[in-house]
């Protein structure tokens, strides 16, 4: 059949129009292509967020720069090690025995000491510390650090007489630690409170007056006495984290430990009981230190409440041997919420 020139022509068109079609799908699909990578891209970038806010848990990261594919691994294979258990779980069979613990090892990761001032560069949210998850306490409570750090924490004050003491050891070896303070304390030694905070320690309430009953009572009761608690610390220094509970006695109860949750603090149990309430002599303290003491542990020692010359000596003696061995920490304070492109992050696993 002989084509005519009319019929060419509209041929000719044809092939332009379909390659200017073809074309414009092509660049479409290209365009696709390059949106699904962007997708890809920051679905990558906020893994990487995960890894390097992981890798900063344990002080790989100090600069802030973006993890490294080793410490991407590292953050995976932490994980794998420290798996998150999903809400509030009860104590499971393999949880601690309900009431004190006795001094304990637990298997936390072995790795080099960590910088003491890492806890503090983590950049986590919203508002609660950032921590490993750690729910081998009584009721799900914590009793390690999470990481190789060694937190001292002090129970009972503030105290006009100890307290000064512990802090001018803490300050002369530059120890940061954890202070659990007891609301009536609070109110009559304010001062004190704000030299703990300026010093760089963190705070955990520790009830109002120190009621070893308050678990068994009402949520309500547990929760006007958390509150009034920390409302007389946040009196003494407004911007004051107050992320840690721990109730006197360690007579933990499920009610206790759901209460401080809704309040945003984690329950704070210990790995390490010095006894130094019992006043059994600085030996007999510094022995428990010694023998006990291991990666990871929660110390218990006591500012107030009673005569604490037991435990001023013992960290006298103690502190810088406890220095050479382990990275003393504060436990983290709370932060709050940071923002990413007006989104909050997501919580990290150890702040439930
Ligand atoms: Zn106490």
């Amino acid at each position: 059949m002989k084509i005519g020139p009319t019929t060419r022509t509209i041929a000719i068109v044809t092939v332009i129009v379909s390659a200017i079609l073809g074309s414009s799908y092509l660049v479409g699909n290209a365009s696709n292509q390059e949106h699904e990578r962007e997708r890809d891209t920051s679905a990558a970038q906020s893994y990487d967020s995960d890894a390097v806010r992981g890798a900063r848990h344990r002080g790989d990261e100090r600069t802030g720069s973006p993890a490294s594919p080793s410490s991407r691994a590292r953050a995976t294979q932490s994980a794998a090690r420290n798996p998150a258990r999903p809400g509030d779980s009860a104590p499971t069979a393999t949880d601690a025995p309900q009431g004190g613990a006795g001094p304990q090892k637990q298997g936390v990761a072995a790795g080099p000491p960590l910088p003491a001032s890492f806890n503090q560069s983590v950049v986590v949210g919203p508002g609660k510390p950032p921590l490993m998850p750690d729910t081998a306490g009584p009721f799900g409570s914590r009793t390690t650090t999470g990481t190789v750090q060694v937190a001292l924490t002090f129970d009972d004050g503030p105290d006009p007489t100890y307290t000064p003491e512990v802090l001018a050891l803490l300050d002369e070896y530059n120890v940061k630690a954890t202070f659990c303070l007891v609301g009536e304390m609070v109110v009559q030694f304010p001062e004190l409170v704000r030299e703990i905070v300026d010093q760089g320690h963190t705070l955990c309430n520790h009830t109002w007056n120190h009621d070893v009953t308050l678990g068994t009572k009402s949520k309500a009761v547990i929760r006007a006495d958390m509150v009034k608690t920390n409302d007389a610390i946040h009196a003494a220094v407004p911007d004051a984290k107050i992320s840690y509970f721990r109730h006197p006695g360690g007579a933990w109860t499920q009610a206790a430990v759901d209460v401080a949750k809704e309040l945003g603090m984690s329950s704070l149990h210990w790995t390490v009981d010095t006894q130094d309430w019992t006043t059994p002599g600085a030996a007999a303290v510094e022995k428990v230190l010694t023998t006990d003491t291991a990666l990871g542990s929660i110390v218990l020692m006591h500012d107030a409440g009673g005569k604490r010359e037991n435990t001023v000596d013992a960290l006298k003696d103690m502190l810088p041997k406890l220095e050479e061995q382990f990275a003393l920490a504060a436990l983290p304070p709370g932060i709050d919420p940071p923002k990413l492109h007006g989104r909050d992050l997501p919580i990290h696993g150890g702040q439930k």
